[in-house]
C-alpha cells in the first residue's frame, strides 16, 4: 500500500516544533506549527496552503513572516486554523510592516479561530494593505471545547482540533484520511490501461462519493496515442480499487499532563498511524514539567500507549537535555511499550 501522506517534523527535536504533511500525489502540503522553518525549501512552503497553529507562543509561530514573505505575489489564499487571538496576532504581525507597494503582490490570508461556542474568521488581503475584513462570527450550539471537532473538512481528509490546557489553550490536531484507496497497478496493466492523472480524477470522485452509475471522461496516454474514454466509477473501483483504512496522524504540542489533557488527547489520537508528541522534559524533572504546562517522555509514552497508535514519535526537547536525546527517546518508548 502506497500512504497518501509522507510527514516528517520541519526541525530536528531540539529544534522548534513544527509537521510538514505532503499528500503525495496532489502536490499540496498541510503545516502544523510555524516555528523556526528555514529547513523548509520555499516550494515546500508554498505547496503547505493550510497551516494550522497550536497556539502562538513564539517557538510555535516566529515562522509566520517567511511563509508570508514566501507566498507574497504568488496570488495564493493561505488559510489559517487556531485557537482564541490568533486573529489579533496575526493581524499585529501583519501591522509590523509597511504595505503601500504590494498592490502587484496578491496574496490573501484567511483565518478562521476556534471558540468555546463560537467560529471568528477575518480576511486580510495584500491589495488593501492586509486591513482585516471580519465575517460575523459563527455561532456553535454545541460547544467545540469537550470532543475533537472538524476545523477543515476536505472530500480526502478531516483535520480534527481539541483545546488542552497549556495555561492558554494549545490546540492538537488530528489528521484521519476518510478512506484508502489503492488502485491495482498489476490489473491495469492487464486490462491494457495505463497510469495516469485520470486516477487523481478517480480518486476524487470516489472522496467526493458520486454514485455507481457516475461517469466521467477519462484522457488515457497510451503507448502511441492519447484517447478518451469513458468510465462507469462503481465499475472501475469493482475491477481495480481495493479501498482500505485511512491514514490517521495526530500532532500534540505543549500541554500539561493532567485528566483532563490525558482524556482529550486520548480520544483525539486514538489508532493514530503516527503520534506526533511532545517530550521536553524527562520524566525525573516531572515537577518542572508540570510548573511549565508541558510534558514528560514518560507521560508522552503513555498517552501513545493509552491511544493505542502504531508510531510515537517524540520531540520539542528542552534544551537543557542537549547531548541527551536518546535518552528522552529511550524513556517515551519503554513507556509506550510498558504502559
Ligand atoms: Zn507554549
Ligand atoms: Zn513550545
Amino acid at each position: 500500500m502506497n500512504p497518501s501522506f509522507s510527514s516528517y517534523l520541519v526541525n530536528e527535536p531540539f529544534g522548534d516544533p513544527g509537521l510538514y504533511v505532503e499528500i503525495r500525489w496532489a502536490r499540496r502540503a498541510l503545516l502544523f506549527d510555524l516555528g523556526e522553518n528555514q529547513a523548509l525549501s520555499p516550494t515546500r512552503l508554498l505547496r503547505a496552503g493550510d497551516l494550522f497553529v497550536s497556539h502562538t507562543h513564539m517557538d510555535h509561530f516566529i515562522g509566520f513572516d517567511r511563509v508570508l514573505r514566501v507566498a507574497l505575489g504568488r496570488g495564493k489564499t493561505l488559510r489559517l486554523f487556531g485557537p482564541p487571538g490568533l486573529i489579533a496576532n496575526v493581524a499585529g504581525k501583519l501591522r509590523g510592516y509597511t504595505w503601500n507597494l504590494v498592490d502587484g503582490y496578491p496574496l490573501t490570508l484567511e483565518v478562521r479561530e476556534f471558540h468555546p461556542r463560537e467560529i471568528r474568521s477575518a480576511t486580510f488581503r495584500a491589495g488593501e494593505g492586509f486591513l482585516p475584513q471580519e465575517a460575523p462570527p459563527c455561532v456553535t450550539p454545541d460547544g467545540l471545547s469537550e470532543a475533537p471537532f472538524p476545523v477543515l473538512e476536505d472530500p480526502m481528509f478531516t483535520v480534527r482540533a481539541i483545546a488542552l490546557n497549556h495555561r492558554i489553550p494549545s490546540f492538537a490536531y488530528a489528521l484521519q484520511e476518510q478512506f484508502h484507496i489503492n488502485v491495482n497497478k498489476e490489473r491495469l496493466r492487464a486490462a491494457g490501461l495505463p497510469v495516469g492523472s485520470w486516477l487523481k480524477d478517480l480518486k476524487q470522485h470516489l472522496w467526493q462519493g458520486q454514485p455507481d452509475d457516475f461517469r466521467f471522461t477519462a484522457t488515457l496516454y497510451l503507448e502511441h496515442r492519447r484517447e478518451e474514454r469513458e468510465f462507469v466509477l462503481g465499475d472501475v473501483r469493482d475491477r481495480f480499487v481495493t479501498i482500505t483504512r485511512g491514514q490517521k496522524l495526530a500532532y500534540v504540542v505543549d500541554v500539561r499532563y493532567d485528566e483532563d489533557n490525558e482524556a482529550k488527547i486520548v480520544a483525539l489520537a486514538r489508532d493514530a498511524d503516527v503520534f506526533y508528541c511532545e517530550a521536553p522534559y524527562l520524566d525525573c524533572d516531572a515537577d518542572k514539567a508540570r510548573e511549565r504546562y508541558h510534558l514528560t517522555a514518560r507521560q508522552a509514552g503513555r498517552l501513545a500507549n493509552r491511544a493505542g497508535v502504531r508510531q510515537l514519535v517524540v520531540f520539542h526537547f528542552s534544551p537543557r537535555y542537549t547531548g541527551q536525546g536518546d535518552a528522552i527517546v529511550r524513556e517515551a518508548q519503554s513507556a509506550f511499550e510498558g504502559g
